[in-house]
């Protein structure tokens, strides 16, 4: 492949595009941006460029204004996309459902799949499939692919995957452990044992993706054997304002005895819990600050955190029966040393032995554990929009072969 080629990585959200223009073989972002508030009185875009940025507020009525405003940025302020070799869209997409194993050179029939498991993923499947459609029209001659977050956790062994309920039920309404942040956690426990110079069959991993969404996964040989986010991406990890794992049955009665309705619950779990419900914060720097000013709500916080990301340790430990490495991503793994160290604090009988002066400071990539430590513990950057336009190239290397 053409080394200057390029992808354009689309996320598109319910009132949002997020994109960005990816070298896959430099492994750098050439521009990225972001349309904001779509179908809203007022509206705004954002283009970054050979680090300039340009910001636009206006009216943008729909996906399809928000696309074209943004190509017409690419070629006002660069780079221009008839210039840039463009190969690819990609489009990530949260819920492929047990439909996608893998990424999916887009037609109309793709499309129609997409949009049928809407109902698996109402927040996210809709908006994609809008995205798609307006990218289509609009770069009709660029191959498009979707890159599914559920597709590394796919073919989850089905005891990880089933839940223990009524199994007519489940599978008449498709309810079964689905996993998100796939391509994440794909990405980065592929690229670690590189980075050791290691062969990744002969690793298992935990993988601790810590963003505002967090979930960890238990990769045995390169392939996913459980993971902590299920039907959907509220299950598993104390998160910014998720819940994570709660009694089922909270909900029964916060229903009855609350009378608040599904849809308040649903709000309460995805937008009003996690660190943030406890303490008041969502982002971990003020919860930290929180936590320094005596703040008990803030320390309780941080304490159910990291108690969560402990169990899931434990049982991830033992469910691949030999852990090797533990890595550290996103947001919060990446930069937060406070929350890493206190995750890893007393686990020296499993193994996982920090040593604390790697362990301080931001960023990555870099083994944090002792060198006799027997698991190797790291901060590895994830990058979603990388894996995303690999995963592209490769599609449409195939497709053409
Ligand atoms: P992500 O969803 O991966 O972009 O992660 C966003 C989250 O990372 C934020 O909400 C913060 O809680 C956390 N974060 C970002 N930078 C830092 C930092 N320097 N220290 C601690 N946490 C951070």
């Amino acid at each position: 492949m053409n080394p200057s080629s390029t992808v354009l990585v689309v996320n598109s959200g319910s009132s949002s595009i997020k994109y960005q223009l990816v070298d896959p073989v430099a492994g750098q972002a050439v521009a990225s941006g972001l349309v904001e508030r779509i179908g809203e009185k007022t509206g705004a875009v954002k283009h970054s460029h050979a680090g300039q940025t340009t910001t636009r507020q206006l009216a943008i009525a729909d996906h399809e204004e928000g696309m074209r405003i943004v190509l017409g940025l690419f070629e006002e302020v660069g780079p221009a996309l008839h210039d840039s070799n463009v190969v690819a869209v990609g489009h990530r997409v949260v819920q492929g459902g047990a439909v996608f194993a893998g990424p999916a050179l887009i037609d109309d029939e793709v499309v129609a799949q997409i949009d049928a498991l809407s109902p698996l993923g109402p927040l996210h499947n809709p908006a994609h499939v809008t995205g798609m459609r307006v990218t289509r029209r609009l770069l009709p001659d660029v191959p498009q692919v979707a890159v599914f977050d559920t597709a590394f956790f796919r073919d989850l062994p089905a005891e990880a995957a089933t839940y223990a309920i009524d199994a007519e039920v489940a599978a008449q309404h498709q309810v079964r452990r689905y996993g998100a942040h796939g391509t994440s956690h794909q990405f980065v426990s592929h690229e670690v044992p590189k980075y050791l110079g290691r062969p990744v069959e002969e690793l298992n991993q935990i993988v601790l993706h810590l963003g505002n969404g967090a979930s960890a996964s238990a990769v045995a040989g390169g392939r996913a054997v459980d993971t902590s986010m299920g039907l959907t991406p509220l299950e598993g990890l104390v998160m910014g304002t998720r819940s994570g794992d709660i009694d089922p049955a909270v909900v029964f009665h916060l229903h009855r005895n609350a009378g608040m309705s599904i849809d308040d619950i649903d709000d309460l779990l995805n937008r009003r819990s996690g660190i943030k419900g406890i303490s008041g914060e969502n982002d971990f720097r003020a919860l930290h600050s929180l936590v320094q000013s005596g703040d008990a709500s803030a320390k309780l916080a941080l304490d159910v955190y990291v108690h969560r990301l402990k169990k899931y340790i434990g049982a991830y430990h033992a469910i691949l029966g030999r852990l090797d490495v533990l890595v550290f991503t996103a947001g919060v793994g990446e930069n937060d040393d406070i929350v890493r160290a206190a995750a890893c604090a007393g686990l020296e009988p499993l193994g996982i032995v920090l040593d604390p002066a790697r362990n301080e400071g931001r960023g990555g990539p870099k083994v944090i554990s002792t060198d006799d430590s027997p698991v190797t513990v790291l901060v590895f950057p994830t990058n979603e929009e990388l894996a995303i336009a690999r995963q592209a190239v490769e599609v449409i290397e195939a497709a053409k072969a």
